[in-house]
């Protein structure tokens, strides 16, 4: 018979370990953590007010933290997609998801395609030293005409000799007060449907670029969002970043990074207010007993808790294949479909767990509500998610 302690017993309280990631990861996870509970999390309700400042950039690039898996010839870390991934999801413990956005448009949408796109001197003039943190990137897909519909954006970009002279607008840009330079999404040719967008870095302090707006907004106080004007703005032929009319295939390309990593974020936010959750169950009495004993409210964590582990393992699963060199456009929908749904429920459920004190800034459950709502919008709706992966199997 075996003696006691050779019992194999349930260890709930174990490390969740996953094969993507190896110690060194694990390494990784522990030094971002550690600088986003000391430098970030504590400014979380100051940023909802001021947004958060340019420092946090620059901070994160002197600590290497913006180039994770760029390569080190540019000054990042040389790493691999899994790191990334950690950066995203330890973002969430900075209990402030404006900021958490603010950061990965520099490094997870804006920076990818100057990586694969861009000539020498493009990454040099840009890359580098927005790995450094020294110049802030963002990304302007989005129009008031057109969000979902990328083919119907109407920013112009027409040759003039050796220049291109671009006339339109964006909207919604994340980092757009603050940043550098913008990798612009334009029509070079409006005949030609989605063989007629081309990409251009344009820099911010340009003649004719115009920041309009500071754009007001439910959540995600702690980033900037901006409504941008670019009047008769002139920039060298050598600022097309990528091919003429293939922008639509480049960008295609990087909202999948982005949408993964938008995922991956769900998650970690929903386990960051879950486990906020479960320790108010556990102290809030109501009837004499921990709320968190009622059989009610413990259902409603084990219904929350299986939703983001199977949320989870699609994000790892899909990242894995992403990161081996596949592109499953198909279950990176799925899997930032679900990841935003999952993350909102259980946001919505955890202020319900809360009673009134959900209700209360104090407690900052709604804001992470507010916050996490902004995924079923933003990197494509919900309706979009659904409509790729309907679109997958020939419908
Ligand atoms: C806080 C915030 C930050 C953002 N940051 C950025 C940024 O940095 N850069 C950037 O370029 N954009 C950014 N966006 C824009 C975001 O990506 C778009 O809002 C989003 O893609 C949706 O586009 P839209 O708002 O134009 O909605 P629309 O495309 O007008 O959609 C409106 C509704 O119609 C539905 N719909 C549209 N087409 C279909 C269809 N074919 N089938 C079924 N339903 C459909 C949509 O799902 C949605 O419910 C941001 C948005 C927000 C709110």
């Amino acid at each position: 018979m075996a003696a006691t302690s050779d019992v194999l017993k349930p260890d709930f309280g174990a490390t969740k370990k996953h094969f993507i990631f190896t110690e060194e990861h694990d390494r990784l996870r522990e030094s971002i953590r550690s600088f986003v509970q000391k430098e970030l999390a504590p400014h979380a309700a100051e940023w909802e007010e001021t947004t958060f400042p340019d420092s946090v950039i620059r901070r994160m690039g002197e600590l290497g933290f913006l180039g994770l898996s760029m390569p080190e010839q540019y000054g990042g870390q040389g790493g691999d997609y899994f790191a990334n991934i950690v950066l995203a999801e330890e973002m969430a413990h900075a209990q402030s998801g404006g900021t958490a956005m603010g950061v990965a448009v520099h490094t997870d949408m804006a920076m990818p395609p100057i990586h694969l796109f861009g000539t020498e001197e493009q990454k040099q003039e840009w890359l580098v030293p927005a790995i450094k943190g020294e110049k802030i990137l963002c990304l302007g897909i989005t129009e008031p005409d057109a969000g979902s519909d990328v083919a119907g954006i109407k920013t112009r970009a027409v040759r003039d000799g050796d220049e291109y002279v671009i006339n339109g607008s964006k909207t919604y840009i994340t980092n757009g007060h603050r940043a550098d330079v913008i990798v612009l999404v334009t029509k070079t040719d409006p005949d030609a449907g989605h063989g007629g967008i081309t990409l251009f870095l344009v820099p911010m302090d340009l003649p004719g670029v115009i920041r309009e707006k500071r754009l007001e907004k439910l959540g995600m106080h702690a980033s900037d969002t901006a409504l941008l004007a670019f009047q008769d703005v002139r920039v060298p032929a050598s600022a097309m970043l990528g091919q003429e009319g293939k922008g639509f295939y480049h960008i295609s390309w990087e909202l999948q990074g982005e949408r993964l990593i938008g995922a991956a974020g769900c998650v970690a936010g929903a386990q960051r207010v879950f486990d906020q959750t479960v320790k108010f169950a556990l102290e809030r009495k109501a009837f004499g007993r921990e709320i968190g004993h009622f059989q009610v409210i413990r259902h409603k964590f084990a219904e929350m808790a299986t939703a983001i582990e199977s949320a989870r393992q699609m994000v790892y699963t899909t990242a894995w294949r992403f990161a081996n060199g596949e592109y499953p456009v198909r279950e990176i929908s799925m899997a930032k479909l679900h990841a935003s749904r999952v993350a909102v429920d259980v946001a919505d459920e955890c202020i319900q767990i809360h009673g009134g004190a959900g209700y209360m800034k104090e407690y900052g459950v709604e804001r992470a509500w507010r916050d996490l709502r902004l995924n079923r919008i933003g990197a494509g709706t919900d309706e979009i998610m659904l409509d790729v992966i309907g679109r997958s199997y020939g419908l």
